[in-house]
């Protein structure tokens, strides 16, 4: 205990095989690019860091797990500790007929890790490509896209628990997966240490999305590999690029409201685009937003991106309380012309 509080004194230190960085500026660990500080942030390889990690006294000062930052977006100085993820690894660990079992470390880069399914012939995740963060995240935020989740192929997920300092094993039911939600989002205190998908060794092309069936049509041959150069073409084209403007994709939860108000707004704006979900109606936040005008609105360096209304960005050097005050606005303004509330998707600490 006592090494290490004077360890901690220094900026940066090596510890077994962490990095531990005392008041450190954030901004590079995050895709929204705001300029925030941290009272630490451990960069951890392995299971035997964290737990000599939390064998200080560490638990009581408040910990947050950081993966690529593309979903959280902070407001200013964040008091506790950041635990990052740098643990690198992915393997077959079953295998039969059908398919096979893949299990990535938590500190995988997404994307990658979807390209090598590819490449090796795993199939199932082509429709998730190019979403930036971890394989540790897709779990907790059951990431989604064209039609896809990550709880569809996820069979278990590996967690550390500090408090009790035990690891656990939950299957992919356990983690009660949800739209953009999980068991994680709840027990705050678990941390995913690798994630197991169920893959498949034959090729399933899963193209409802109109545009994304033309595209890939277009493209002569309907494979993996097709669909997922087209996933990534078609969202390079919509969505900005964090290493050049800001942001943390989808600021806000697309809602889901009762079908009578549904029907009431249908009847105003016949073209307002709709679908069935559980629970009611689902209405693109996105179409709410540019309706209510505010596609395109610059303020300072934070706005509303011009090619899609739910991203909000920051075009250089917007702080966070500038994007968190503009959110604002737009919800407020999205309420009072449609009685809706919409719901911060980001993570806002
Ligand atoms: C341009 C852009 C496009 C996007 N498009 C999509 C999209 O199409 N679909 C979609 O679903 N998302 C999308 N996102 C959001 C984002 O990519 C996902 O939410 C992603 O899973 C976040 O991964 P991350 O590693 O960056 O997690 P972070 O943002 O670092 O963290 C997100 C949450 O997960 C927790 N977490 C991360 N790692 C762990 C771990 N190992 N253990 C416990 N908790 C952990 C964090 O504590 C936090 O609560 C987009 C973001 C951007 C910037």
């Amino acid at each position: 205990m006592k090494i290490i509080s004077i360890i901690f004194a220094k900026v940066k230190i090596y510890f077994h095989g962490m990095t531990i960085y005392n008041d450190i500026d954030i901004k590079k660990y995050t895709t929204f690019g705001v300029r925030a500080t941290a009272k630490r942030l451990v960069e951890y390889g392995s299971l035997d860091d964290l737990r000599r990690y939390f064998a200080s006294d560490s638990l009581s000062e408040g910990f947050y797990v950081i993966g690529g930052g593309s979903n959280i977006l902070f407001s200013g100085h964040y008091s506790g500790t950041l635990l990052h993820p740098v643990s690198k690894g992915v393997s077959v660990v079953s295998e039969d007929e059908s398919g096979m079992t893949v299990r990535a470390e938590a500190g995988e880069v997404w994307d990658d890790f979807v390209g090598r399914c590819v490449d090796n012939g795993w199939y199932g995740l082509e429709n998730l490509s190019f979403i930036p963060g971890t394989v540790g995240a897709s779990a907790v935020q059951n990431i989604g896209a064209y039609g896809a989740e990550a709880g569809d192929f996820i069979e278990s997920v590996e967690v550390y628990d500090p408090v009790s300092d035990r690891c656990e094993v939950l299957s992919g039911h356990e983690c009660a997966f949800g739209y953009r939600s999980s068991i994680f989002k709840q027990k705050r205190h678990l941390i995913v240490m690798s994630v197991s998908y169920r893959l498949s060794r034959t090729f399933t092309p899963r193209l409802e999305y109109a545009n994304l069936r033309q595209r890939v049509e277009e493209t002569g041959v309907v494979s993996a590999l097709t669909v997922r150069q087209t996933v990534t073409a078609v969202r390079s084209e919509k969505l900005p690029d964090p290493a050049v403007t800001g942001s943390g994709g989808s600021f806000f939860k697309n809602p889901v409201v009762e079908a009578e108000l549904a029907d009431r707004l249908s009847a105003l704006y016949p073209q307002m685009p709709r679908y069935d979900a559980t629970g009611g109606v689902k209405i693109p936040a996105g179409w709410l937003i540019e309706q209510a005008g505010w596609k395109g609105y610059r303020h300072g360096d934070a706005g509303v991106y011009p090619k899609q209304a739910l991203v909000l960005v920051n075009y250089g050097s917007a702080t966070g309380k500038e994007v968190v005050d503009l959110a604002a606005r737009v919800a407020g303004d999205v309420k009072m012309k449609f009685g809706i509330e919409l719901v911060p998707e980001i993570i806002i600490l």
